[in-house]
């Protein structure tokens, strides 16, 4: 056996979750496929992930197919007291699935249990389903007849999800479909697929019954199946925005229901009037957070007037201070990244920036870790004068590099912002109140912040951007989430006296 061979016989074996029960993927003798699973930090192989083919992904549809017109028929409290089960069970163990979190993607602990409790907050959301599933009722419409509203679930519903947030982006999904009564195939992504499993397991442990939750490890096979399966009702997709027009593209071809959210570049407007300091805080924490790996990341600073040059040092004075480390440092603040060639690709900006004529002020390639470790790491990095004709500003880096466009007035700020394809997170920072209600008016972006930076809605609103970030019509969980995923059912109901019957061709009207 070779070293590498050995490796990857060391590598954990992940499986698929599938009618209640952990189902390893076919091995490679019977044709079976795997992806191999790393820890940013060390940049060792840690895991072997299936992935599954056609047969195997619909063996998950069939088993959530099986398990639906029983969970349909559940009473919505009794489906809520599982989503209070579960709450509680994701909370005792929210420190080991912050660890397998950062084990996999690399995001530092802290950052991983923040994003668990964001999750939390969805399913808090959704225990409160048989209110939120509530129709309208209105009597004597006309002569004894009433009318009411109600919303019933789809059937079993997929997810498809990145890997940036491999246990918050799922739970923006599944606790409401299963809240509402629909059945759920989820397929996260194969760079850090083990979250889910987790979850699987304590959704199972609270009592979820087999086959209402599965998981399908696997990669474009397997979503190829969840789009063109006919016993798919609709799917909910988190990822990037050329991938999120395809599953739109190809789910609605299909008949099927598609909320799509792709990519971003979120820019944060700085006004003259801003408290430099704050600004930079925010604009740093909000930057570097999650190593920039974040849909709701500030990629670009929109420094508007004077406010450029005292902006730019202060948050390169603060660069230095930024702890990068391994995830599981307490002290760390910003991990590596998810995987070597991710972050070489956004290293690559770094190069390619001055040739475009920018200028790169803090160059993360310096970083010890950088040129030291076998861990994915990359300093935090910072670039001024950006323009939109480059591609540090075109591209979605979604890494640890700000850039700094300069502009001399609000109107051309929001040009840039509004002229930009993405539409997902903006902010601007300002004192001056007038300015930042015309902003949240004029500004053709899903959310918006005005003195905060990652402007992520509570989870009894609903999350979603414009233009190339999202494609569908519908904003995931909140009110939003319900609508996607139920549908409206209106009854006119009369309990006549048959004395009173009669035929009448005319269009019925009211009376
Ligand atoms: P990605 O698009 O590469 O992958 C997302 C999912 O699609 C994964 O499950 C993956 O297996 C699958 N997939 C990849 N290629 C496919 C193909 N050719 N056909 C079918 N399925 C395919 O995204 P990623 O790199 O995992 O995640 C990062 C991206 O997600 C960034 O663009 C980020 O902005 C975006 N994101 C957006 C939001 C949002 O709310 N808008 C939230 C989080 C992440």
């Amino acid at each position: 056996m070779n070293t590498r061979d050995a490796t990857l016989a060391q590598a954990r074996e992940l499986t698929h979750f599938i009618g209640g029960k952990h189902v390893r993927g076919a091995d490679a003798k019977s044709g079976g496929r795997f992806g191999e699973v790393f820890n940013p930090t060390t940049g060792a192989l840690s895991g072997r992930v299936p992935l599954a083919s056609k047969a195997e992904t619909g063996q998950a549809i069939a088993n959530a197919e099986a398990a639906f017109p029983e969970w349909a028929a559940t009473s919505p409290l009794t489906r809520a007291r599982v989503m209070f089960r579960f709450r509680e069970l994701v909370e005792k163990h929210t420190e080991e699935l912050a660890l397998l979190i950062s084990s996999e993607h690399g995001k530092v602990l802290s950052d991983a249990k923040g994003s668990v409790q964001r999750g939390l907050e969805v399913v808090e959301f959704a225990c409160g389903i048989p209110h939120l599933l509530k129709g309208e009722y209105s009597d004597s419409v006309s002569a004894g007849i009433d009318v009411y509203s109600m919303r019933q679930p789809l059937g079993v519903c997929a997810g498809i999800t990145p890997f940036n947030f491999p246990a918050m982006v799922p739970m923006w999904m599944f606790p409401v479909a299963i809240a509402c009564g629909n059945t759920f195939v989820l397929k996260p992504s194969e760079k850090d697929p083990s979250a889910s499993i987790f979850l699987a397991e304590l959704l199972h442990e609270a009592g979820l019954p087999d086959g209402v939750f599965n998981v399908v490890q696997g990669d474009k096979v397997a979503v190829d199946r969840i789009l063109a399966h006919p016993d798919i009702a609709a799917v909910s997709f988190v990822g990037s925005t050329p991938i999120a027009r395809y599953i739109y593209e190809t789910g609605t071809r299909n008949g099927k229901r598609v909320q799509a959210l792709g990519g971003a570049k979120n820019h944060m407007v700085v006004l003259p009037d801003a408290d430099i300091e704050m600004a930079a805080d925010a604009a740093v924490s909000a930057g570097y957070g999650s190593a920039g790996e974040r849909c709701m990341a500030i990629a670009t600073i929109v420094a508007v007037g004077s406010v450029g040059d005292p902006l730019v040092a202060a948050i390169s004075k603060r660069l230095p201070k930024v702890k990068v480390g391994p995830g599981s440092d307490p002290e760390a603040e910003m991990g590596p990244l998810v995987t070597r060639q991710h972050r070489d690709k956004v290293a690559s900006y770094l190069e390619g920036a001055p040739a475009q004529g920018a200028t790169v002020v803090a160059d993360g390639r310096e970083h010890p870790l950088y040129r030291e470790s076998d861990g994915f790491f990359l300093g935090a990095s910072l670039i001024d004068n950006v323009t939109p004709a480059m591609d540090c500003y075109r591209d979605e880096i979604f890494g640890p590099v700000l850039t700094v466009a300069r502009v001399e007035t609000y109107e051309e700020a929001l040009r840039l912002v509004n002229d930009n394809p993405y539409g997902n997170g903006t902010a601007i920072f300002t004192r001056d109140g007038g300015a930042a209600r015309q902003y949240q008016f004029d500004v053709n972006v899903g959310m918006v912040g005005i003195n905060v930076p990652i402007p992520v809605p509570v989870s009894y609103y609903s999350f979603g951007g414009w233009k190339s970030s999202l494609f569908g019509d519908l904003h995931m969980y909140g009110p939003e989430g319900i609508q996607f995923y139920t549908r409206a059912k209106v009854v006119t109901a009369r309990w006549p006296d048959p004395g009173t019957s009669k035929v009448d061709l005319g269009f019925p009207r009211t009376r």
